[in-house]
């Protein structure tokens, strides 16, 4: 195999595709408040040669040779990350979210221990407890809800809980809670029970390093995050918290859990927090709430529902019962239109979760492009037109040509395309 051949001669149909995603990418409006769009620093680091080296282990204690160079791009990522979050210790090697948080089961609990977690249905993770997840099936699951009223956690309930069941894992943190978070009540209540706790920011993450939402890191035994969130690094995880748990943290990561570590995906991690460092970020991660907040009270305006009422952070969920259209329905049309979002359920929703009464959305990869208050405005008109004209192909079409016109006026990966 000749080392310089390219993937559009080798392999042209997963050329054509990738293609195909940066059209979209580049001509969408995307409002899935999980996505975000790295730029060629990342991309280039996680594309790198890295991916070929075999790692085991962690810097200077590895069991493979040749690892001097790889050795140095980790330690990088782990100091970065520790000076980002101002935490005692870092785990940079966790493949993703989900594994970030399978790595903190592992270190404290044994099969059949309890776990306290947000329950999926009114913004927690799956890995938080759901019936369908590991976290589910191997362990006892406790779960804490918000509101009827106001939609915000209930700390009274949560105390409640944990005193009635004592479970020896509180996991805070959640994946559509469009509010702040109260890590010291959670900090307080794990510690009334004798329970480590665990902050699952993965959402939160770039707003949290850019001090722009509240930091657990005071109060919780182990931060888990996604890197590829707010954070806007490549698609992986990472674990922190306290020295005194750094030990089995990095055991259960490796050899508990993980084999070799993607050691491209972590020089691209140490990319992303040096970026993440830079003042600019701060600037970023303000404007991404100002827009989230902008986002909201234009749709407010236009008539519709937000849960909770508004948003602290990057997303909000969408109550679509007011202008009775489903979660589900709602995802398929705005995503005809190039609007890219996804079906969530409402807190007590009486739709089944593959249907839905809501949609997710939020501003980190809007953001990311350039666009600020004037651009959520339209946007908000857009998701309007487009969810009150469900049945007008022509007004569609119309929406569609405005979608692309207000993309393609923030360029973002363009120069990719290959005109042939
Ligand atoms: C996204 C998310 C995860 C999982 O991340 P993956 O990288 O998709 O595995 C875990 N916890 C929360 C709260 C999340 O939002």
């Amino acid at each position: 195999m000749p080392i310089a051949s390219s993937l559009k001669s080798i392999d042209p149909d997963i050329f054509r595709l990738v293609q195909m995603e940066v059209r979209r990418q580049e001509y969408g409006l995307e409002l899935i408040p999980s996505e975000n769009f790295v730029d060629e620093a990342v991309l280039e680091a996680n594309g790198s040669v890295l991916t070929n080296k075999y790692a085991e282990g962690l810097p200077r204690k590895r069991y493979y040779g040749g690892c001097d160079c790889v050795d140095a791009v980790e330690e990088l990522a782990i100091a970065r990350a520790k000076e980002l979050f101002g935490t005692e210790f870092a785990n940079v090697q966790p493949h993703s979210g989900a594994q970030a948080n399978q790595a903190v089961y592992e270190a404290f609990l044994k099969p059949g221990d309890t776990v306290m977690g947000m329950r999926l249905d009114q913004g927690g993770h799956l890995t938080h407890g759901s019936p369908v997840n590991f976290s589910g099936k191997h362990y006892k699951v406790v779960a804490y809800g918000v509101r009827t009223t106001d939609h915000l956690i209930d700390p009274d309930e949560v105390m409640a809980l944990a005193k009635e069941h004592r479970p020896k894992l509180i996991i805070c943190g959640a994946t559509a809670y469009s509010r702040r978070i109260d890590f010291a009540l959670f900090r307080k209540v794990a510690d009334e029970v004798g329970a480590i706790l665990l902050a699952d920011i993965a959402h939160y993450a770039g707003l949290v390093a850019a001090g722009e939402y509240p930091s657990p890191v005071a109060y919780a035994d182990i931060v888990s995050t996604t890197t590829h969130k707010t954070l806007r690094g490549p698609r992986s995880g990472l674990l922190m918290g306290k020295a005194q748990h750094a030990q089995v943290i990095n055991r259960a990561v490796f050899p508990g859990l993980q084999g070799g570590p993607h050691m491209h995906t972590i020089a691209a991690k140490a990319v992303s927090f040096k970026e993440a460092l830079a003042p600019d970020f701060k600037i970023y991660a303000r404007q991404v709430i100002a827009n989230a907040r902008a986002l909201s009270d234009a749709l407010i305006s236009l008539g519709l529902k937000i849960v909770s009422g508004g948003t602290d952070s990057h997303l909000m969920v969408v109550d679509l019962r007011p202008i009775e259209v489903s979660g589900k329905d709602a995802q398929h049309v705005l995503d005809s239109v190039g609007i890219t979002c996804n079906k969530n359920t409402v807190p007590f929703d009486t739709q089944p979760p593959t249907v839905c009464s809501g949609v997710r959305i939020g501003t980190p990869a809007l953001t990311t492009r350039g666009m600020g208050i004037a651009e959520m405005k339209t946007t908000a008109e857009l998701i309007n037109q487009t969810l009150r004209n469900r049945t007008d192909e022509k007004k569609l079409d119309e929406v569609r040509e405005q979608v692309r016109a207000l993309a393609g006026r923030f360029p973002l990966y363009r120069h990719r395309l290959v005109t042939e």
